[in-house]
């Protein structure tokens, strides 16, 4: 921990970075059985947060262990208005440190400090109480059978039953991480199973100060186990034969490794990936929300959301005024550490993603598309980058086809209805997609044309806990949030008595 970032920090979060963390596993905090660590990093300036313990497969195997302990034993007999309880109690307790949270995650991943404590941390509390109402409401049917080939006297009774999977292992990416924990943790505890959660190296500390949560609500050890580390950690969780359920969030690439990892046992899979959404603004918009709503669409946590709107497409009518106007809102974010609560544009979360960065948008103006802003770094430390805003594109080129993850969109015009569902559509992914319109009819008919698992009107990143959240085409399988998340983790057992 460095002298500079000591003096903005709660008491509580100096403290937590004053140390060397360690992890949950069974209960206990421990080191990594290899003693190995690695270093959680500031993105606003390079330097080192604190150290964590460097998990590995050795330490995936312990962790899986307790899961299986913890699940064969207290919380396989808890009743479901107990694990109600307990998970309400996460909710509260988020709900009530929300500013230790929240300065937390900026710390470690460069968001505002203001959208870490408001979204990341507010939102997640809210999931939490959201499944703790679910525990109590998992229900079956109950069904007559006729089962003719046994005969006209024949009676039966028969039910089913929503039951747990069992142990599950569930691997988080970098851009939200208390929130990608919650969405994972809180359906699955709900639905009765333990969890191993392997956070993202980049940011592993608001999952560690999480996990101390679990204990203080009076989960029994093992429930919850926390192991960080990087990929081969989580490709030891993916392949693991006692784990009977994978969960991922991440890129698209790795989603279909833990696939090919799951084959082992067949365990369960479900999987949040990657995106390049479709923003397609009509020329007969609200103008002045659509370019407000259309930064927001691809800057939002600095375009570091796989959900982010940056294939920008625009009436060609109104396409130079518009993008124009985009470009100039985009160009007066104030860019600033996360931890300044004026920041409206934080830095990268690591050199790797402002390398990533970096080279998309070399390859767009290399390409010959035009940045009507930005299109290079700011500043001379930490992982800053300008908002840009490419014109000028084709669809061929590497920054319209593939995820940046970064705050760079291109913009591209369209003539009518059909012609942009064909362009938004022409892409691997489907993940989200925003329309705005002020023609009720076109705004139906192009919400059903384009093929993504959420779309936003005359608004972008709509989210809400109770609406089902996923992936068409390489953008994952299963839909988190809302009572679909208890399908990821629980399977129906169909049980018939002969009368
Ligand atoms: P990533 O796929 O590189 O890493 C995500 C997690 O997977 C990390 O915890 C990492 O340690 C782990 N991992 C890496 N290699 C692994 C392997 N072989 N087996 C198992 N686990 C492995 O992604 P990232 O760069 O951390 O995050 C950015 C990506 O996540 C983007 O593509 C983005 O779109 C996607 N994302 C998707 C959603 C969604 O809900 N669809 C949400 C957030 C991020």
């Amino acid at each position: 921990m460095t002298a500079t970032l000591d003096s903005a920090l709660l008491p509580e979060v100096a403290d937590f970075v004053s140390r060397d963390r360690q992890m949950l596993i069974g209960g206990q905090w421990v080191d990594a059985a290899s003693g190995r660590t690695f270093a959680t990093v500031d993105p606003a300036t390079g330097q080192t947060i604190t150290n964590v313990p460097h998990g590995d497969a050795t330490d995936i195997d312990r962790a899986v262990a307790a899961a299986r302990a913890a699940y064969e034993g207290p919380w396989g007999r808890m009743k479901p208005n107990e694990r109600e309880r307990l998970i309400w109690r996460v909710g509260d307790i988020l709900s009530e440190r929300a500013q230790i949270f929240g300065q937390l995650e900026a710390l470690d991943n460069g968001k505002s400090v203001a959208i870490a404590t408001a979204v990341d941390v507010g939102w997640s509390a809210d999931v939490w109480r959201y499944n703790a109402g679910l525990a109590t409401k998992i229900k079956g049917a109950s069904i007559t059978p006729s089962m003719p080939f046994a005969g006209p006297d024949a009676e039966f009774h028969a039910y089913t039953r929503r039951e747990s999977l069992g142990v599950c292992g569930q691997i988080i990416p970098w851009n939200f991480p208390i929130l990608m924990a919650t969405w994972k943790l809180a359906p699955a505890l709900a639905a009765g199973n333990t969890v191993v959660l392997k956070p993202a190296e980049q940011t592993p500390l608001s999952a560690l100060m999480l996990a101390q949560v679990f204990e203080e609500a009076g989960f029994p050890p093992g429930v919850v186990n926390v192991v960080t580390g990087f990929g081969e950690a989580g490709a030891a969780l993916s392949a693991h034969m006692d784990v009977d359920k994978v969960a991922f969030t991440g890129s698209t690439e790795v989603g279909k490794k833990i696939v090919q990892a799951a084959t082992g046992n067949l365990k369960k899979v479900s999987l949040e990936l990657g995106g390049k959404s479709p923003n397609i603004v009509y020329a007969d918009a609200d103008i002045e929300a659509a370019v407000a709503g259309s930064v927001a669409a691809w800057m939002f946590n600095h375009g570091q959301c796989c959900v982010a709107g940056t294939r920008l497409f625009v009436q060609r009518s109104i396409f130079d005024e518009f993008t124009q106007a985009v470009a100039d809102a985009a160009s007066q974010a104030k860019i600033g550490p996360g931890l300044d609560p004026t920041t409206e544009l934080g830095p990268l979360v690591s050199q790797e993603q402002f390398d990533r960065v970096s080279r998309y948008i070399n390859e767009g103006l290399a390409d010959g598309a035009r940045a009507l802003t930005g299109g290079k770094r700011w500043g001379d430390q930490g992982y800053f980058i300008e908002p840009t805003v490419f014109v000028d594109v084709k669809p061929e080129y590497s920054i319209v086809e593939e995820e940046i993850f970064g705050p760079v969109v291109a913009a591209l015009p369209f003539d009518d209805e059909d012609d942009v569902a064909r362009a938004a559509n022409d892409s691997i992914y489907g993940l989200a997609a925003g329309i705005w319109t002020k023609d009720i009819s076109k705004a139906h008919r192009t919400a059903a044309a384009v093929k993504a698992g959420s779309v936003w009107v005359n608004q972008y990143n709509g989210f809400d806990t109770a609406l089902p959240f996923g992936g068409f085409k390489q953008s994952g399988w299963g839909r988190e949030l809302g009572d679909s998340a208890l399908d990821l983790y629980t399977q129906t057992k169909s049980v018939n008595i002969a009368l």
